[in-house]
């Protein structure tokens, strides 16, 4: 066996583990924070906020309202019960009575727009609901599926874990040592395939030599240019 394939192998692998381990984190950032929901959430509570001033305001209103006409059913009795004799007395209570119902009208369009505002609340705040529950609905289905996901990953890691320790028994310890420093540093890829006389990683040409040592059973080869390990099959 040449000296790369060897590593060729372990590489093989180690990608495996590199993407499981990308996977798993991206799956684990998703379910702690998702943003949709948070923004979700938080319109439903400016929503409920709203519609519980806005059915306060209408309760208020309509106290008003009510109070109002209390006041001038009063004042109609003492109009026309026959206790109020006085004819000065009589005209004020009059005068009152149109001023009462006068305010009455003002105390009235007050209510109608509190019963607007309360019914914009309330159509906002079913909107909201709406808008959480489909969220909550859809995010069920997908949190269960990424949580499906996330033991699959879990399992092909312990599994890649295995197949690992089998693939670096029989390199020796400063080749190794040469392949986890140069993986660092070639983000990932430090053992490159021969295609075409090339390097797949670079594209550089490779003279003959090079290619027949990328072979050699005792000893690493080099990409002159980009400076992977140089694995020929
Ligand atoms: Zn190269």
């Amino acid at each position: 066996m040449s000296a790369s394939l060897g590593l060729y192998r372990l590489q093989q692998v180690d990608r495996q583990i590199d993407h499981a381990r990308s996977q798993l984190e991206s799956i684990r950032r998703t379910l702690e924070n998702d943003s949709e929901l948070q923004q979700a959430l938080k319109e439903m509570q400016t929503a409920q906020a709203n519609h519980h001033l806005a059915v306060n305001a209408l309760k208020n209103a309509e106290a008003d309202v009510e109070a109002q006409r209390i006041k001038i059913e009063q004042a109609d009795s003492s109009l026309y019960g026959g206790r109020v004799q006085n004819p000065k007395e009589l005209q004020d209570l009059q005068k009152d009575i149109v001023s009462l119902k006068k305010h009455l009208a003002t105390l009235e369009e007050r209510e109608l727009e509190a019963m607007i505002k309360s019914e914009d609340a309330d159509g906002d705040l079913q909107s909201a609901k709406t808008k959480l529950d489909s969220i909550q609905a859809r995010l069920g289905s997908e949190h269960k599926k990424l949580i499906e996901d996330q033991s699959v990953f879990s399992v092909k890691l312990e599994q890649l874990a295995d197949e690992r320790q089998a693939a670096v028994a029989p390199i020796e310890g400063n080749i190794l040592q040469a392949y986890e420093t140069l993986r660092q540093q070639k983000r990932g890829v430090a053992v490159t395939e021969v295609n075409d006389s090339s390097c797949a990683s670079c594209g550089a040409s490779l003279t003959a030599s090079l290619q027949q040592n990328a072979r050699s059973q005792k000893q690493l080869t080099y990409c002159p240019t980009c400076g992977r390990i140089l694995y020929a099959s």
